[in-house]
């Protein structure tokens, strides 16, 4: 029920427009009820040959209300869907608002289909949930409210019949579909969540899945879901036929059993004969309004569990806050890292320990190491995706925790090994940089990333699409659009992991020989596995099992004959120099 609230209560955000269509709802269904009453008087009357004068007033009636049935549906539908469509943006802007902080700490642990299914399928559940959860149960109180008043003025036993009648098709069904309809309901978010799961990694993984011979396999389990997702709608469908039924016998045994109350009363003079007929079909159409009542039920359900899976995820409280302090002087950059520990989980060993660094503005340090030493860790640190236990960070002497996230990575031009590039031209790709940036200003970054050249003899230029993750271009130009960009970002502190790891020999010197000429007005952090160039480095730090093993200058640490000695010599003995 909690779930139930907080929907409803999201919806009241837009209660003005949920009042107006519950209202139309109900004039809708009163139009009609009086266009089937009055059509039927009018039949009834002129069955007696009256004077055509003595039909007027029935003559108007069904012409107005004829016309106001179909005008009262149009607004109501225009209204209700307007209403929607509003809920639906808003509620896809909370959600992307709440799940932006989390990235990227407290969403590895989830699959990356799993979360596009919440973001897509249960917000487009919910779409449904005003339209077919909130409005229907108003208006059905309204408009039986309505007619069970109207006819039972007339007599005791039609506004009984009806209201007991409508309460079978209204509560009664519903309750018994809720119930039966309950686990398949449930079965079939999760079945669908899980049928999303399979097709989005059988389309990303398929040249593994045809390169291993696994297509077999793979097929088996999505058609098996898919059997499952088959058999639980099955179930679903016979369930809702048979209440269907039901509730269209209670319907029309409603006209019978208002026959039955009316007859006697016209033959004793109580009522009216020209009214027998208005009694009968006025009361039918008016269960218009409780007919939607089971499906009601059904996808209350449905929006339950859809927005539990979102709560759950939007509730998930940020590894890192948001808020923070601003930085004071943001221009230049002084670092200083005393004694950092960190492990991704209270139960996972160290990543970092113990770890020092000072890298004053305008200064070059490089970090070395085997894999899994812990270096990106400390990117990832630095930019604030995962806070950290133990030391402290520095920057301009505000401690790096207390800083909000944003404005930590306003100073940073970050070069990571694997940028995600959008799907859209080479220019707004390299212009996330810095999206005021002229053109002349995004070819400069692009002439220093050794890219120019090339987007200048595509046939499109700047504007050519890169793809989807910028799969037209090779691994090697999508890193230097990404230095590019970050190169664009002007930042104060360019910190970069492996930036030339894809690139070919001499296309790796150039980058990694302007990176480091990079010397005035900017920091430089540099993850690398080359010791080409590190010579102009002010520090090396050789990092093995997040601990700091060797750090000095170029000098000093091929002096020391250590690790970065061996490495160097690993890499001359491998490469032409
Ligand atoms: P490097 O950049 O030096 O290759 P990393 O900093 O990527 O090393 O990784 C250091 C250690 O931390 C590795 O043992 C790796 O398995 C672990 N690790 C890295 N990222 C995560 C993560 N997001 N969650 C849990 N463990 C991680």
């Amino acid at each position: 029920m909690k779930v139930a609230k907080r929907l409803v209560s999201f919806s009241l955000i837009m209660w003005k427009g949920i009042v107006l269509s519950v209202v139309l709802g109900w004039a809708t269904v009163v139009s009609w009820v009086a266009l089937m009453s009055t059509s039927a008087y009018l039949l009834s009357y002129a069955a007696l040959h009256p004077s055509v004068a003595e039909l007027q007033v029935a003559i108007v009636g069904v012409r107005f209300f004829g016309i106001s049935r179909g005008v009262f549906r149009y607004l109501e539908r225009l209204v209700s869907h307007n209403v929607s469509l509003n809920l639906l943006a808003k509620m896809r802007e909370w959600v992307y608002v709440a799940l932006e902080p989390l990235a990227p700490a407290g969403l590895q642990d989830r699959q990356e289909s799993d979360l596009l299914s919440r973001m897509i399928n249960d917000v487009e559940t919910l779409q449904e949930f005003f339209v077919r959860v909130i409005a229907p149960p108003l208006v059905a109180i309204l408009s039986t409210t309505s007619v069970v008043w109207f006819f039972g003025r007339w007599s005791w036993q039609f506004g009984l019949t009806i209201l007991g009648l409508q309460i079978v098709v209204g509560i009664v069904i519903p309750l018994v579909s809720r119930i039966l309809g309950k686990e398949p309901g449930q079965r079939l978010v999760q079945l669908r969540s899980k049928i999303n799961a399979a097709a989005v990694e059988g389309v990303q993984g398929n040249a593994e899945i045809v390169m291993f011979g696994e297509k077999e396999g793979f097929l088996q389990k999505f058609v098996s879901v898919e059997k499952d997702y088959d058999h639980t709608q099955r179930k679903m469908n016979v369930i809702q036929a048979i209440l269907d039924g039901v509730s269209v016998f209670s319907t029309q045994l409603s006209a019978l059993l208002l026959l039955f109350a009316a007859i006697p009363l016209v033959n004793v003079g109580n009522l009216d004969g020209r009214l027998l007929a208005v009694v009968v079909l006025g009361a039918l159409v008016s269960f218009e309004s409780v007919a939607p009542l089971p499906k009601t039920f059904q996808y209350l359900e449905e929006s339950i569990e859809a927005g539990k899976r979102l709560f759950e995820l939007t509730d998930q409280i940020p590894i890192v806050p948001e808020e923070g302090a601003l930085l004071e002087r943001g221009e230049k950059i002084d670092i200083e890292i005393k004694h950092l520990s960190f492990a991704y989980s209270q139960i996972s060993d160290a990543v970092l320990n113990n770890f020092d660094l000072d890298l004053p503005f305008g200064q070059k340090a490089a970090i070395v190491g085997p894999s899994g030493a812990g270096k990106s860790t400390l990117f990832s640190i630095l930019l604030r995706y995962w806070d950290y236990m133990q030391g402290e960070v520095m920057l301009n002497g505000q401690e790096l925790r207390t800083l909000s996230p944003e404005a930590v990575r306003s100073v940073f031009g970050v070069i990571s090994q694997s940028t995600y590039l959008f799907n859209t031209s080479i220019l707004d790709n390299i212009r996330l940089g810095n999206p005021k940036a002229s053109l002349e200003e995004v070819k400069e970054a692009a002439r220093f990333a050794e890219i120019d050249e090339f987007i200048q003899s595509l046939p499109q230029g700047y504007d050519t699409y890169v793809g989807e993750q910028g799969g037209f271009l090779s691994g090697g130009q999508r890193q230097r659009v990404a230095i590019a960009r970050a190169i664009l970002k002007d930042a104060p502190v360019i910190i970069a992991d492996e930036p030339t790891a894809n690139l070919d020999t001499i296309t790796a010197r150039k980058v990694m020989e302007k990176l480091l000429g990079l010397s005035s007005g900017k920091s430089l952090l540099l993850i690398t596995h080359q010791t080409h160039g590190l010579a102009q480095m002010d520090e090396i730090v050789y990092l093995d099992g997040g601990r700091v093993v060797e750090r000095g200058t170029y000098e000093a640490l091929v002096e020391l004959k250590g690790h970065f000695y061996h490495m160097r010599q690993l890499e001359k003995d491998l490469l032409p120099t």
